[in-house]
């Protein structure tokens, strides 16, 4: 439930609904906004008998949130919520950022040519998995602590924060220690226990879609990482499954614009995954900035063919450089934050 306050409406007034709410056993969290105050009201199964909220001095109206999600959703917070990776800004109004970088980081010589690569070319930041969730056991499962090491030191080398993923629960203390972001991939979008895990830490979260997930569970997911306190959270879209195998995932692109009408939250895609062909990166990537996307997340290598994860996929260099000039020229592309 959402009660939304009069423009004129006094803090005293925002104070006593706090209260009743309170009194009724329920949660009230006042959100501020330019024009005026709501106050988003937590920890209610089904509907609440909303008359006597009605009648408080102050109150516009009340509106009944049937979805899964509140936090996360325009009707609570009607700003759009920029995120601050290490200094770098994701959202509505800031120029769209780009990050680049291997789906593993393999070796120091591999992470570090790619983190000053992408670094000169314009990247905002670096990617590399350290823990890597692959499909069978019997593949480069990454370099787990080590990686993180090598993509720390690649990161104060090129001067670009990091994003890696983070695949478990006990794990999140030690990345968050190396991580500017943190990934929660897509076959992890429904770790409920990693979710709440990542909501408790103070770094932000790049929060991958499922590769089955309707857009309802996608930001019900992101609720677990706001509901325990932590609203840096961006969102990615990489592809979904359907029908069609001729691209690894579909990328639903639409997604882009809906999540911008439900959410405040940025929403990055990743056309790497997404698409699963190197071909096809750099028009999707292009296609998602001119869609709204707040950035792109794309899988650059130094030696594609050589890659021990997701080469196919993986841009080269020369790749990488052309699709950043290219999206340079792009409109979207000159805003700043
Ligand atoms: C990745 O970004 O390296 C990755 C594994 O992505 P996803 O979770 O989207 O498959
Ligand atoms: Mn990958």
């Amino acid at each position: 439930m959402l009660i939304v306050m009069n423009h004129n409406a006094t803090q005293a007034d925002v104070d006593a609904i706090t209260r009743i709410v309170a009194e009724m056993g329920f949660r009230a969290e006042p959100i501020p906004g330019s024009e005026r105050t709501a106050i988003g009201v937590l920890g209610n199964h089904g509907y609440v008998d909303d008359t006597h909220i009605l009648e408080l001095p102050g109150v516009q109206r009340v509106l009944h949130v049937s979805k899964p999600y509140k936090l996360v959703s325009r009707d609570f917070h009607p700003e759009d919520t920029i995120v601050d990776v290490a200094g770098v800004k994701v959202g509505k109004g800031c120029r769209p950022v780009v990050v680049g970088g291997p789906c593993a980081i393999e070796s120091e010589e591999q992470i570090i040519k790619t983190a000053l690569f992408v670094k000169n070319t314009g990247a905002d930041m670096l990617r590399g998995g350290a823990f890597k969730p692959r499909t069978g056991p019997h593949t480069f499962q990454g370099l787990r602590e080590e990686g993180l090491k090598l993509l720390a030191l690649a990161g104060k080398e090129s001067g670009l924060p990091i994003v890696t993923e983070v695949m478990s629960p006990d794990n999140v203390g030690l990345v968050a220690e190396y991580a500017d972001l943190l990934q929660v991939g897509a076959r992890n979008m429904q770790n409920f226990d990693l979710l709440r895990e990542v909501g408790r830490i103070r770094k932000p979260v790049l929060l991958k879609r499922g590769m089955s997930a309707t857009v309802e569970e996608f930001l019900a997911a992101a609720e677990y990482i706001l509901a325990e306190g932590n609203d840096q959270v961006i969102l990615c879209e990489r592809g979904i499954r359907t029908f069609e195998t001729a691209t690894r995932n579909t990328l639903d692109l639409s997604i882009v614009p809906l999540i911008k009408e439900l959410s405040h939250l940025p929403i990055m895609v990743d056309p790497s995954h997404a698409t699963g062909k190197r071909s096809l990166v750099a028009p999707m990537a292009k296609a998602a900035l001119v869609s709204g996307a707040d950035g792109v997340l794309v899988e650059v290598h130094p030696e594609p063919e050589k890659a021990l994860s997701d080469g196919p996929q993986s841009l080269t260099f020369p790749g990488f450089e052309k699709m950043m000039n290219e999206i340079s020229k792009l409109t979207v592309f000159l805003q700043s934050c």
